[in-house]
């Protein structure tokens, strides 16, 4: 025998592995672009399904789709369950839940941001680790709304539709995010408590290169209860860890790297800086309260990048508009490229305030 040592397997990556992938009985995850939402069945085989998390806007049709080649074309689910609201786990919220005409539930905390009242803290694109983080600011904000259809989950930390499995409260990436275990084989759904990938970063979310890492740091709005829920999970010790964003994990390579990210929480998770490590977002059952003064990262090379390019493009207005006061046939040109950009993307859509339906913030003080 060689006295070598064996390399060590190659993780699996994007490019090893499926968008549909089964995680454990009953348990299927799908991969929409970067985030992960999954199907969940009662055991034995033949019970209600539950979908967990609803992926980005615009994939509705693929998750129903996906749906049916699991389920058949005649079974939906009883329920549509969330680890939290953000836009890459409720995008396609509204459009299901009202499709298959079923209850959505969620932790008290987290229901402002599913019935219009509330939007969630502002993203942090300050907190570095690459463009996934830089280009937060950029994210949608705005609060779904699902009326009458959403409801708390069970006080008693059952899981609606689906005995043997509870729900942990595991907040400090959003107020009310919540996690999802089965004790029979300790399968773990931790939404963004912590993730497989990290995915702060565009190349390792492209990849999907697979380790543990702490929840994506742009949109953590309490760092010390994300520690807390990372400890409460490594507690766990999960057999399969399938998270909100990455590849499912397993085994002794997930347990050790669970524990080190417990441990080492501060260094391996936290920002060196950003809005909310010195003071987190405060959020009651009625949406966010208040939020610490927004932070410039003068040294975060996308938010130059974004400056320098604002300017440029005003130059070039201004520019524009300087010659087209000489010539009317270019000012008429302008008009009409106006109008057409005008009715595809109208104006009102930016102009949204994503805090409008909380009326106790003071927007003054929340820059964004
Ligand atoms: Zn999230
Ligand atoms: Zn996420």
């Amino acid at each position: 025998m060689s006295d070598k040592p064996t390399a060590p397997l190659a993780r699996p990556t994007r490019a090893t592995t499926p968008d549909l992938q089964y995680v454990a009985p009953g348990v299927w995850g799908l991969r929409n672009v970067f985030v992960n939402l999954y199907f969940v069945r009662q055991q034995p085989s033949s019970g209600p399904w539950v979908l967990v998390d609803a992926g980005l806007p615009g994939s509705a049709a693929k998750i129903r789709h996906t749906a049916e080649t699991l389920f058949g074309a005649h079974l939906p689910p009883a329920a549509i369950i969330l680890t939290h609201g953000h836009f890459d786990h409720a995008g396609a919220l509204e459009t299901l839940a009202s499709a298959w005409d079923v209850p959505v539930y969620a932790h008290p905390l987290e229901l402002p941001y599913l019935t219009g009242r509330s939007a969630y803290p502002p993203p942090d694109p300050t907190v570095g680790g690459g463009a996934m983080a830089a280009l937060s600011f950029a994210y949608p904000k705005h609060p779904y709304n699902v009326g009458s259809r959403a409801h708390a989950l069970p006080a008693d930390g059952s899981v609606p539709e689906l005995p043997g499995w509870r729900w942990l409260p595991t907040p400090g990436h959003t107020p009310g995010h919540v996690s999802f275990f089965r004790d029979e084989d300790r399968v773990l759904l931790a939404g963004d408590a912590f993730c497989t990938v990290q995915q702060e970063s565009a190349l390792a979310v492209w990849a999907q290169e697979q380790e543990v890492h702490g929840p994506p740091r742009y949109f953590t709005c309490d760092w010390q209860q994300a520690r807390r829920s990372v400890a409460l999970l490594a507690d766990l010790k999960p057999a399969v860890a399938a998270t909100g964003h990455g590849i499912p994990m397993r085994g002794g390579t997930l347990q050790r790297e669970l524990q080190d990210l417990a441990l080492h929480f501060d260094e391996l998770a936290v920002p060196a800086h950003g809005r909310y490590v010195p003071q987190p977002a405060v959020a009651d059952e009625t949406g966010v309260v208040s939020v610490p003064p927004a932070v410039f990262d003068p040294t975060n090379p996308w938010l130059l990048g974004a400056a320098a390019a604002a300017l440029g493009l005003a130059a070039a207005v201004i520019l524009t508009q300087r010659r087209s006061r000489k010539s009317g046939k270019a000012r008429r040109r302008l008009q009409r490229n106006q109008r057409m950009e005008e009715s595809a993307f109208p104006p009102h859509a930016d102009s949204i305030d994503p805090f409008e339906p909380d009326t106790r913030y003071d927007h003054n003080s929340v820059p964004l």
